[in-house]
């Protein structure tokens, strides 16, 4: 398999990492992880406009522009033969001396992977409802995660599949995901502050239920409120639209797959058939 450094495509047991890479002392860096259907990356631009997003509230600059960054990611995928699967790929600040000041000389290091994924998706989540111990800069892509990894962990701990995070007690979204309830037809979701990442399934799902006709609230909502819900389900890049049959933790619910999640999850699949035949 390649993998990707800087520009180059090279075999990943060439693939040289600096231990003085600022992405291992301080986490300080950005990603993105791309769903390839058909041997395409799906939602690409919407990708690679979200990472340009992420290094400008880092203060980081581009190692290349958009357009360059999604060469090569397609490069990627081609090289590795890569049909269904994800395309990961980070970008740090660069290589230093150890110090929490960075000095706006340093270059970014570019790295990425792909990876096949299975066909068969999960037919639903369990998810466990705790604490969002995050920062307040959620909306930042970086790949400083301990928070979310915390949180996967403890769910895991808990025989659930995914976290779901609550700030205060207001439900914000999951560990690697964004979170929907549906009430009465009408979809409810975290609006897309400093609080959550503004997932592109959830940028996708949204525009796909209003293009349905179904009424979307982004507001914030406490967690007092998943009981009641009809139905609920998580969106991520690599789980698409999964619907959620339980909650436990810190609120207790059950939910059906309910007819607004399937509906959405076609209307989903008519997405990526689309992208494939273009
Ligand atoms: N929130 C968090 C915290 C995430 O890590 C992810 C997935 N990376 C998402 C939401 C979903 O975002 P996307 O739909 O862009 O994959």
């Amino acid at each position: 398999d390649y993998c990707l450094y800087q520009d180059q495509l090279v075999p990943r047991e060439q693939l040289k990492i600096d231990p003085e890479d600022r992405g291992y002392h301080f986490g300080d860096g950005i990603y993105e992880v791309v769903h390839v259907y058909h041997g395409k990356a799906f939602a690409l631009s919407d990708h690679l406009t979200r990472f340009k997003e992420s290094a400008e509230k880092l203060d980081l600059p581009m190692l290349y522009s958009t357009d360059k960054l999604g060469e090569l990611v397609q490069q990627l995928i081609e090289k590795n033969k890569l049909e269904h699967g994800m395309v990961y790929f980070q970008m740090t600040r660069g290589i230093s001396p150890r110090n929490h000041l960075y000095t706006r000389n340093e270059t970014p290091v570019l790295t990425g992977f792909s990876k096949p994924l299975p066909d068969e998706k999960r037919e639903s989540v369990r998810l466990y409802l705790t604490d969002d111990i995050r920062w307040l800069r959620c909306d930042i892509k970086t790949i400083n995660l301990l928070g979310n990894v915390l949180a996967k962990r403890e769910a895991t701990d808990h025989q659930c599949d995914e976290a779901l995070l609550h700030r205060d007690g207001t439900v914000t979204e999951g560990s690697s995901s964004n979170v929907f309830l549906i009430k009465n037809e009408t979809l409810y979701t975290h609006p897309a502050t400093n609080l959550i990442l503004n997932g592109i399934t959830r940028q996708i799902t949204i525009r796909l239920a209003k293009a349905k006709g179904y009424t979307v609230v982004e507001e914030p909502f406490p967690k007092e409120v998943i009981k009641d819900a009809d139905e609920a389900f998580i969106t991520s890049t690599i789980h698409e639209i999964t619907p959620v049959t339980e909650v436990i933790g810190d609120e207790t619910a059950h939910f059906p797959v309910g007819p607004v999640t399937k509906m959405l999850q076609q209307a989903f699949a008519e997405e990526i058939a689309k992208h494939s035949q273009t």
